[in-house]
């Protein structure tokens, strides 16, 4: 067909008849997945595929077919490329899908970096206990199987675990509780220095555990110390759990940045699709002990991590400076935000910035969740 041919809905339609969805029989357009939103502009076609769960495995598949199907029966000159939209019919992040695995839990939080090293644990540290000190019951997992940091920073490092026994016969474990957190390590149930050589399966199991088989009663913050980087275990937690928002920790230096941006993009893949409230920008200056009013700027510029925030449209929440203190205090198993100085209010503005980006979240949530797929 030509370039100056019209094109119809029906034309469209007739195409998506011949992409199946994968292992059903049928195709995507009895299965009624193509939403009635179809909008045709010249040789430019737009519409949206809606699919059940953000964690579809086949949502990158279909919609490529489509495309490839659009170009094969209508006419290589649709404009179609990149204008397929997706919506899912039950979002992963909504608070609703967190009910089932723990119902006493209202927001959970996913603290993680691009990069190992940055201060994602210490900042998941630090936030957890600021927001006991502002009277919330609080959770914290460690999930780090690359580096378990947790628990040194609670002085509980090879603390016996302890499990008690429910009316229903269950045998749930025993969050350790410190400065009024409870808490809960992979560090616990394996040896630190062979965590690297778990594979994916037996670490997703053992996480799920932690979060399934524990304690935990009714909690206003769960949070979750992740690992950094982007892994199987990202999945697991956000199928296992459903997490409400996701704080992206990192350093202004530009290494630190460029895998900032990648954890970003993880989180807004479709299976994964957690809602990022904010970066948090650590080690951002230097401040004297001895002059906490001086700032020098020694890692990168504040505007690197903010440009980084405005290309994906999220907030810097907080930027927490470079204090020895800081590093001290976690290893003598006393997180800083304890404390009454300077640097502790730097994470209790977080713990505030924090529950008004999830609150902000949360009066937002749409019926149905868009997501981009490249
Ligand atoms: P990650 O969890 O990203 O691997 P950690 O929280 O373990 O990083 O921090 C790495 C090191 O940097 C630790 O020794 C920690 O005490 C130190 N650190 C983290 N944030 C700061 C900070 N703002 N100022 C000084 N030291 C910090």
């Amino acid at each position: 067909m030509k370039a100056d041919m019209t094109l119809y809905p029906n034309l469209i339609l007739d195409a998506l008849r011949t992409v199946r969805y994968p292992g059903s029989g049928k195709n995507i357009v009895e299965l009624q997945m193509v939403e009635d939103d179809m909008r045709i502009d010249g040789m430019r076609v737009t519409f949206s595929l809606i699919f059940d769960k953000p964690t579809d495995p086949f949502i990158k598949s279909v919609v490529k077919a489509s495309e490839a199907a659009i170009r094969a029966y209508v006419s290589a000159d649709v404009d179609i490329a990149g204008n397929i939209a997706v919506k899912t019919r039950h979002p992963a992040a909504q608070p609703g899908s967190v009910v089932q695995v723990l119902p006493g839990v209202k927001n959970i939080i996913g603290v993680s970096s691009g990069k190992g090293g940055v201060g994602k644990s210490t900042v998941a540290a630090n936030l957890a206990v600021a927001l006991a000190r502002d009277g919330y019951s609080v959770g914290l997992l460690d999930a780090d199987i690359f580096g378990p940091s947790i628990p040194k920073m609670f002085g509980v490092e090879g603390a016996q675990l302890y499990m008690r026994e429910t009316d229903d016969g269950r045998n749930l474990l025993l969050p350790h509780e410190r400065y009024g957190v409870k808490m809960l390590s992979i560090g616990f149930v394996v040896d630190a220095g062979s965590a690297v050589v778990w594979r994916g399966s037996m670490a997703s199991n053992a996480l799920r555990q932690l979060i399934e088989q524990a304690d935990w009663g009714e909690l206003d913050y769960f949070i979750i110390d992740m690992p950094p980087g982007t892994s199987d275990i990202h999945l697991t937690l956000v199928q296992t759990l459903g997490i409400t928002g996701a704080l992206v920790v990192t350093t202004p230096q530009q290494v630190a940045l460029a895998d900032a941006r990648k954890g970003i993009a993880m989180f807004r893949e479709p299976k994964i699709n957690v809602p990022v409230l904010g970066i948090v920008d650590n080690m951002a200056y230097f401040t004297p002990e001895r002059h906490p009013e001086e700032q020098y700027y020694i890692f990168g510029r504040d505007e690197d991590v903010d440009a980084l925030a405005a290309d994906y449209d999220v907030p810097v929440l907080a930027r927490i400076p470079i204090v020895a203190a800081i590093g001290e205090h976690s290893d003598a198993g006393h997180p800083i935000a304890l404390d009454d100085s300077i640097t502790a209010q730097a994470f209790v503005h977080l713990a505030h910035e924090t529950i008004d980006a999830l609150d902000r979240r949360n009066r937002q949530l749409p019926p149905t969740v868009k997501v981009n797929v490249k």
